[in-house]
């Protein structure tokens, strides 16, 4: 098996930031998102995502000189460009039937060989491959990148029952030496390694935070540097993640969990993090969050 041609899907904070990642090893990818009802320009959303990339603070994601190597699209006009590729990255909203929805589509259309995998931080494999065939289950894996990309150099990657050793070997090798990650195997369990522990320190800071009435730098001083998070710190961190995706990271957790687990209390959603988001203060991404932008 070989990776030539690569597809991400979804062109949010980490599809974009994936795709320059790629796009700095040298390869071509193709980045596609959905059409925005009543847009002029049907790929707007990748190619906004592509300008940013270029002007992201305090660091770009890519090198000027790379962004040749992204072609920005939309799913709808490009969909059958998906059946020449390689390797198609999922990287769209946390949401399972959106997801589902879209490997039955690709299933229909995607070449022998090609592998695909989802960058979920939370959602089982099992549940991600239902209703699709077994040769795509045979082709499927789970490549959980960190946000950003360019300098995270975690990979998780959980391979199902079905998934190929030659798909995982090709892909592992291609992580390792192509994109510079460090992959780590996980199981199949709920929010893998990393987010099963992260969300509960993330979410014990905030209800905490809020209970003690403390203001974010305090919060951050106390639970940022001391917690191994020195440059944003837990607050910053989810400016930098994105406060609108917390709903539906807990959603699913919530979900995976089992009944009893300690984790179930610690799920609310506090007030104040709803309006944030009804408001547009999902960090990083929108008009600031916890911190403001500099
Ligand atoms: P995001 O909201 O920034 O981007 C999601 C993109 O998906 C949007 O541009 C949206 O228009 C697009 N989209 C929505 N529905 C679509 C569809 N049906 N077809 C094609 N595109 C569609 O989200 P994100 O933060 O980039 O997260 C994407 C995935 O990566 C999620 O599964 C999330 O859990 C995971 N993840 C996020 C982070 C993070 O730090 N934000 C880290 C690791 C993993």
């Amino acid at each position: 098996m070989k990776i030539d041609s690569i597809a991400v899907i979804g062109a949010g904070v980490m599809g974009s930031g994936i795709a320059a990642q790629i796009a700095n090893a040298g390869k071509k990818v193709l980045l596609l998102d959905i059409v925005p009802e009543g847009a002029e320009d049907r790929s707007i959303i990748a190619q906004t995502a592509l300008k940013k990339l270029l002007n992201t603070k305090p660091a770009a994601l890519m090198h000027k000189r790379n962004a040749k190597n992204i072609t920005p699209g939309n799913l709808e006009d490009n969909f059958n460009d998906l059946a020449t590729v390689d390797w198609i990255i999922e990287v769209i909203v946390e949401r399972l039937d959106l997801k589902q929805d879209l490997y039955k589509k690709i299933d229909a259309i995607r070449k022998p060989d090609c592998i695909i995998s989802s960058n979920t931080s939370t959602l089982p494999l099992s549940d991600l491959t239902a209703g699709t065939s077994k040769d795509f289950s045979r082709h499927f894996l789970i490549t959980h990148f960190f946000n950003p990309p360019r300098y995270m150099r975690l990979l998780e990657m959980v391979v199902g029952p079905d998934t190929q050793p030659k798909v995982v070997e090709c892909l592992s090798h291609f992580c390792d030496y192509k994109l510079g990650k460090g992959v780590v195997k996980c199981h199949d369990t709920p929010g893998f390694i990393a987010n099963r522990i992260g969300t509960y320190w993330i979410q014990t800071a905030l209800l905490d935070a809020i209970r003690l009435k403390l203001t974010v730098d305090e919060a951050d001083s106390l639970a940022g540097t001391p917690m191994g998070v020195p440059k944003t710190g837990i607050f910053g961190l989810m400016d930098l993640v994105g406060i609108d995706i917390m709903p539906y990271v807990l959603e699913s957790m919530v979900h995976s969990l089992p009944k009893h687990d300690p984790f179930q209390e610690q799920t609310v959603i506090p007030d104040i993090v709803k309006k944030m988001i009804t408001d547009g203060y999902i960090g990083r991404k929108g008009k600031g969050g916890f911190y403001r932008l500099s």
